[in-house]
């Protein structure tokens, strides 16, 4: 019998997931969306006005060390290869992000070397903290005061909303610092930016006979008998209602502005002094450097807490949410006909790269499970 699947969510997790099932069984598929587009927060349109495709929901930079990911990934777009290559402003001025050899020498005004270097910020290091606890630990033993408060004090505050003392190190963790010129932010092998946007692998991903997909539609608990099985992308707290509690997210929005030439520059540009209002700004010509525009439009990024219908971007995670978490996933791990799946169906900080394994996984185990 063919099987009749829901994913709820047109993002990576579902998209894949349905794609896979309709290649590999043969399932019949629905997708439903409450937004009116499909891809999540990886959309992307073309601006109207200067041709520039924008990155709606905030940069996304495809990375993976996998090889099959990547080839898995291409199969529904080109891509161009791309490194990001982040520049941060802070009190002192405008300097390389991830902290590499020409961050510390231009910060400090030295001239060092490697291992010059590595002795120095062990000698900025703030003296024990053994295990770090939080953030602001793991940055004061790593790279010390100086360094942290320039680049990490403000920009975290600002983007998490909480002193960073109360964030944990592994937010911090997941950016390096390095002891060479090498200012990729990223360590992966294959890094990209799909030639045509993102929004066109969704479309690409869904375009199969058996998915169908319907937007602006929200899920409802009455769906369920209508499916053999669920795959629920959206707030683990939502599905059940609430009912130990909201877990915390942060929202991020974004003021748009036009110019002519160029804006900043490059196509990420922090803000790292607590006192301007934005984290950071986009300018998305810089994302297709293969095309020439005339004019530019950036995207100011601001950050604040989600309120319960606002779009949940980042997962706070904080004790008190990881303590609702455990209660939350306690019940899912009962279900039996429904997954829960992606950054907010299971309450973690994901890049892509994860999400798409993730769900390239969950996809296979169902078909080997029936
Ligand atoms: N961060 C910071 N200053 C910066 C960039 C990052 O303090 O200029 C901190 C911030 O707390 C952020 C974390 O480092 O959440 C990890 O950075 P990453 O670039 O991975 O965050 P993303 O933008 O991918 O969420």
């Amino acid at each position: 019998m063919q099987k009749k699947i829901l994913c709820v969510g047109a993002g990576f997790s579902g998209s894949i997931i349905a794609r896979e099932l309709a290649d590999k069984i043969n399932a019949q598929v629905d997708v439903i969306d409450i937004r009116d587009h499909i891809g999540g927060n990886c959309y992307t349109e073309v601006d109207k006005k200067t041709g520039i495709t924008v990155h709606k929901y905030g940069p996304h930079i495809f990375h993976t060390n996998n090889i099959d990911t990547w080839n898995y990934i291409n199969r529904f777009s080109e891509f161009k290869n791309f490194s990001l290559r982040v520049k941060a402003k802070t009190y002192k001025g405008i300097y390389s992000l991830p902290i590499n050899l020409l961050t510390i020498n231009q910060f400090f005004g030295k001239t060092f070397f490697t291992k010059d270097a590595e002795e120095f910020i062990k000698s900025q290091a703030v003296s024990g903290i053994q295990e770090p606890a939080n953030f602001e630990e793991q940055a004061l033993k790593f790279i010390g005061k100086e360094l942290y408060e320039a680049f990490f004090y403000g920009y975290t505050k600002k983007q998490w909303g909480v002193e960073p003392k109360l964030l944990p190190a592994s937010i911090l963790k997941r950016l390096p610092v390095r002891f060479n010129y090498d200012d990729n932010y990223y360590y992966d092998l294959y890094s990209g930016m799909p030639s045509n946007g993102y929004t066109q692998i969704f479309e690409n991903l869904l375009d199969h006979p058996n998915i169908s997909i319907q937007l602006n539609t929200p899920f409802e608990k009455s769906m369920i008998k209508y499916y053999d099985h669920i795959f629920y992308s959206g707030k683990l707290d939502d599905f059940y209602n609430y009912k130990f509690g909201e877990l915390s997210y942060r929202t991020v929005y974004w003021e748009n502005q036009y110019d002519k030439g160029d804006f900043v520059g490059n196509c990420v540009l922090n803000f790292c002094e607590e006192n301007i209002p934005y984290t950071r700004i986009i300018e998305h010509k810089y994302f297709e450097y293969w095309k020439n525009f005339e004019d530019t439009i950036i995207s100011k990024e601001f950050s604040r807490e989600a309120v319960r219908d606002e779009l949940p971007f980042y997962p706070k995670r904080l004790p008190d949410d990881l303590k609702k978490l455990e209660k939350y996933q306690h019940l899912a791990y009962k279900e039996d006909k429904v997954t829960f799946v992606g950054r907010l169906g299971t309450y973690r900080y994901l890049d892509m790269n994860v999400v798409i394994e993730e769900a390239i996984e969950i996809a296979k185990r169902y078909c080997e499970g029936i």
